[in-house]
Order: C-alpha cells, then structure tokens, then sequence
C-alpha cells in the first residue's frame, strides 16, 4: 500500500466541490491504489454545512479515504498538503464591478499563497478554481516566495473538454477520437479555443468542418458555454466543472497519454505570451511535471485572439497590482527557473566513486 497524500480542498461547502471531494475519495483523481487524507477548507459561517460533507463523505466507507479533516483558516487545512484545489472564490455580488472582484478575491488567494508557503509540502501542487482563476492563481503564486511559480496552475480543461465535446458531436465522433485541441489564455469569455492543430485519425478537423461555422459559432460557443448552462439548470456547471478539477489534477500527476491537453500556468514567453501572467497553454505532462507543447504555427488569425485573452490577463494583473509583492515579480520571467540551470554533468558526478549523483530536470 502506497503512503497516504494529503488533498486539501476550499470551499468545500460549495456546489462544486460536492462532486468533487466524493471523486477525489473513490481514487478517480489520483488512481484507486492511493490512499488520501482530506483536508476540508470553509469560511466560519459554512462549517455547520461542511461538517455534514464530511458526515456523508465517512458514510460513503471509502477504502481510499484514511482521513477526513474540516478547517476554517487555510494555515491548518494545508499543513503538509500535496495537493491543493482551491476551489472557494468570493462570487459576484450585486452591483460588484470587475474590479471590486478581483480585489475581493486577491485579499482570498494572497492569504492562502501564504499559507501554502508556509504549512504546505514543499512539492504541493495547485489548481486554482475560484474565479477569476488565473488571476487568483498568480496572487497566490506570488505571495508564496518559497515555492517555485510552476507549482501553481489554473483550470481551463473544462473549457478545453467542452472544447472537445461540442466538436466531437458535430462530427459524430467519440471524444477519444478527437485529439490535438488547445485552448488558449484566460478563463474567461475571451478564451482562444484553437483548432488549427486538432485532428481526428490524422485528418486535419479544419478541413473536416465548414471554417465560417468555427469562427462564426464554434468558438462563442465554447466560450459562453457556461452562461448557455445557467440559462439551461438554473444553476452552474458544478459537476463537469469538479469532473474537469479531477482530470487536470490526474493529467499532472499521472501524466497525459497520446493527447495533449490545456493547463493555464506561467508563461514562460513561450509563442511570444507575455511573462508574468498565468495562461492556459497546450500541455503534455509526465512524470507529475509538465511541459508545454512547443513549435505549433500560429497564424494571424490565432495570434490575434491569443493576444486578446493575453491583454485582458495583463490588465487584470494591473488591477492587482498593488497586492502583488514586488520581490516575487522577477522570478515570473522565468517559472521555471530554466535560466539559472546548468545541465552539464559536473565533474563530482563523473568521479569513481562519487557519491553525487546530479540531474536538473524540472517541470
Ligand atoms: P461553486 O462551488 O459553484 O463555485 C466555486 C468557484 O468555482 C466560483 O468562483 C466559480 O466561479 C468557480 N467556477 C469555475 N468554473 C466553474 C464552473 N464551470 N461552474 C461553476 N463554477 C465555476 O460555488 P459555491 O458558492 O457553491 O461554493 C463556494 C464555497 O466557497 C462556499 O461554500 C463558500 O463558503 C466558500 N467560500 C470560500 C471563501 C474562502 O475560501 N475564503 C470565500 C468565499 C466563499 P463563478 O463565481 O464565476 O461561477
């Protein structure tokens, strides 16, 4: 039996996290051979709420769950946690502007980005759910100094599983057929979901679908397709939301297969995104580390769209600006601190005998 991992999950009151903490303890996030500790995060006013989650979640008789704690400060429910889903964000409330969002929840996330640098394992790895996500993400990122800028990610596989859902069934496809789909930049309604590398058994799916119904159609869909579900229920897309938190989770730490997929993490200027923000990217992962899909042609049209959502990302970072903590900014330029590695086997490593043995792989 493996040793037990430590889940923490926010806002675990919450809608969302209703579908998710039952996933994470049958084993659909980190495979049905490891053990899990939960660690259950609420604000004081939801504990009454999260005390009955955790009722129903020790009924379930999971074999995987060893553990079930509820906390109402970050400082406790992350105290050696592997794995940390914040999923709880302040909501828009009436007459709420952007801006008073953002601000509302970078006040959330630089306290839990302290928390994580201070109680957390220092190999922990972070989704950021809470809207606006990418932007939550890089506060939390930046109020944690100790811990590297690529242990903090954002969630747009659910855009990037809509992405692949919606087209799959214009083509009379299974999903699985469908591969090579990215989604580009910020959660949000200006999300690039691009095509141009997707495929279905090597035939190019641009060349399989009417281009004017993809610029036209295709892409407002994906893109309001979370406001199209609320018209729909009545209430948000909670579970394909917590389905999408288990697969990103499960993609980085067990690894992707013969597909990428979209993870919104730190850009490293890769095709030309600015530094500094938190953008979703095609992504393979291996090994629990992730790398992103390099040498892709962009075409204008792409280009534009991706440096639309990059633009609307700079500008809610300067909105925040204020609560980033300058010391953290120069270390964003390069998240995964690829200028200070030397790969060369040093000498020590070469000797008979030594006791060194160095590699620098990383992410
Ligand atoms: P949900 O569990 O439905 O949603 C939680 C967050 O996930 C929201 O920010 C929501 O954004 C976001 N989200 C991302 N993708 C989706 C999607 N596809 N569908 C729906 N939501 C999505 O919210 P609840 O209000 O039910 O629960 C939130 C919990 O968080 C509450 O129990 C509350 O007590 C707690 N909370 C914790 C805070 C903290 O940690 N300090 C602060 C505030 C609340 P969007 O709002 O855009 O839908």
């Amino acid at each position: 039996m493996k040793p037990a991992v430590r889940v923490t999950v926010t806002g675990a009151a919450g809608n969302i996290a209703y579908s998710l903490l039952f996933k994470i303890a049958a084993g659909e996030m980190l495979g049905d051979d490891q053990p899990i500790i939960l660690q259950l995060v609420e604000i004081p006013q939801a504990m009454g709420a999260l005390r009955g989650v955790a009722m129903e979640l020790e009924d379930c008789a999971f074999p995987l769950l060893q553990q079930v704690s509820i906390h109402d400060n970050p400082e406790e429910g992350f105290k050696g946690v592997h794995y940390a889903l914040l999923v709880g964000a302040r909501p828009r409330g009436p007459g709420m502007e952007r801006k008073d969002l953002l601000e509302a929840n970078a006040a959330i996330f630089s306290g839990q980005g302290k928390a994580l640098n201070d109680f957390a394992n220092p190999d922990v790895r972070v989704l950021v759910v809470g809207n606006p996500a990418n932007t939550n993400a890089l506060i939390a990122s930046r109020n944690a100094p100790d811990l590297s800028p690529s242990q903090f990610t954002a969630m747009t596989r659910l855009d990037h599983q809509r992405a692949k859902g919606i087209l799959a069934n214009r083509l009379g496809v299974t999903v699985n057929e469908v591969k090579g789909v990215t989604i580009w930049g910020n959660h949000s309604a200006t999300q690039f979901p691009d095509l141009h590398h997707a495929n279905v058994h090597g035939e190019p799916v641009l060349s399989l679908i009417d281009g004017a119904w993809y610029k036209g159609q295709y892409i407002s869909l994906i893109q309001k397709r979370g406001a199209a579900i609320i018209n729909a229920r009545g209430a948000s897309s909670a579970a394909s939301a917590a389905q999408a938190a288990i697969n990103h989770m499960r993609s980085w730490a067990l690894g992707t297969d013969d597909d990428w997929v979209s993870m919104a993490i730190p850009s490293d200027g890769s095709y030309g995104v600015a530094t500094g923000i938190i953008y979703s990217f095609p992504v393979r992962c291996n090994y629990g580390r992730y790398e992103i899909v390099q040498g892709l042609e962009l075409n204008e049209f792409s280009r534009q769209q991706m440096k639309e959502t990059e633009q609307e990302l700079l500008a809610e970072m300067a909105d925040v600006d204020h609560l980033l903590p300058p010391e953290t900014a120069a270390r964003m330029t390069d998240p995964f601190g690829r200028a200070g590695l030397v790969n060369d086997i040093d000498e020590e490593c070469l000797r008979a005998g030594s006791i060194v043995v160095k590699t620098d792989r990383i992410c």
